[in-house]
């Protein structure tokens, strides 16, 4: 579904992105781990276009990514952000409404109905017509999952979205995650929440200095770490 391939990208004098390349298949969940500075967003930045890329290629459900498919793109794919990124001028069930609506063109009213459904998926069938500022952040990040979902994409991005949160709040997001994996939900993932990873993700990326360092089965890469710097950022983060 998402084939990245000698991916390279500097800002300036900073090579962030040093000839990475991995595919994820249909289904799939991919985790994309490593140190702060690794890269990790900007990967993820380069799939939905909000960065552009010096060399290599990415291509998602078989289309090249470059200026004149990204429209197309980004309807595939939904991105989940750290920061959640609700307006905060709008209801909740608008943020949720806002791409269906205004991207996608589709029926005000059944994009409400829709998006009804999915806050009460998440837990927040209440909170429709509430402004973001009055929730929680575990709340507002429920709601940015609704918000990707109300795209109905065939694959989310998700960057470290549980780590704004406080402690007890990242398991109502990391529960929703674990639903939507298990409905076959095609999911890349910056996380540091290593449980998660090893108990959720097919396979695990492990990057470094803007290269992919070490990829392999999540538990098999948790556990049992083949490459020096893959051992010494587990054995820091665990
Ligand atoms: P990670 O998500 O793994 O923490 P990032 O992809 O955010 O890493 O950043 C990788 C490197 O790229 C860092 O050195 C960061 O400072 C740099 N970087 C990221 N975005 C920009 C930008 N828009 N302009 C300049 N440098 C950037
Ligand atoms: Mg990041």
């Amino acid at each position: 579904m998402i084939r990245v391939s000698g991916l390279s990208k500097a800002f300036g004098a900073n090579h962030v992105l040093r000839d990475v390349s991995f595919e994820v298949a249909q289904g799939e969940v991919v985790c994309l781990i490593g140190p702060s500075g690794s890269g990790k967003s900007t990967v993820l930045r380069c799939i939905n276009g909000l960065e552009t890329h010096d060399a290599g290629e990415i291509e998602v459900e078989g289309v090249k990514v470059s200026a004149a498919t990204l429209p197309a793109i980004r309807a595939r794919l939904a991105m989940v952000f750290q920061r959640f990124n609700l307006f905060p001028h709008r209801t909740v069930i608008e943020n949720v409404t806002e791409g269906p609506i205004h991207a996608q063109k589709r029926d005000p009213a059944e994009a409400r109905r829709e998006a009804q459904a999915l806050l009460e998926r998440v837990g927040l069938g209440d909170k429709a017509d509430a402004y973001p500022a009055k929730l929680s952040g575990g709340q507002q990040q429920r709601v940015g999952i609704a918000r990707a979902l109300a795209m109905k994409p065939d694959a989310i991005l998700f960057d470290e979205p549980t780590s704004a949160l406080d402690p007890e709040r990242v398991g109502e997001v990391l529960r929703i995650m674990r639903d939507l994996a298990a409905e076959g939900m095609t999911m890349v993932i910056v996380t540091h929440e290593m449980d998660f990873a090893r108990e959720v993700a097919d396979r695990v990326l492990f990057m470094d200095g803007g290269r992919i360092v070490e990829a392999g089965p999540a538990r098999q890469l948790l556990t049992d770490p083949q490459h020096p710097r893959t051992r010494e950022f587990l054995e820091r983060v665990l």
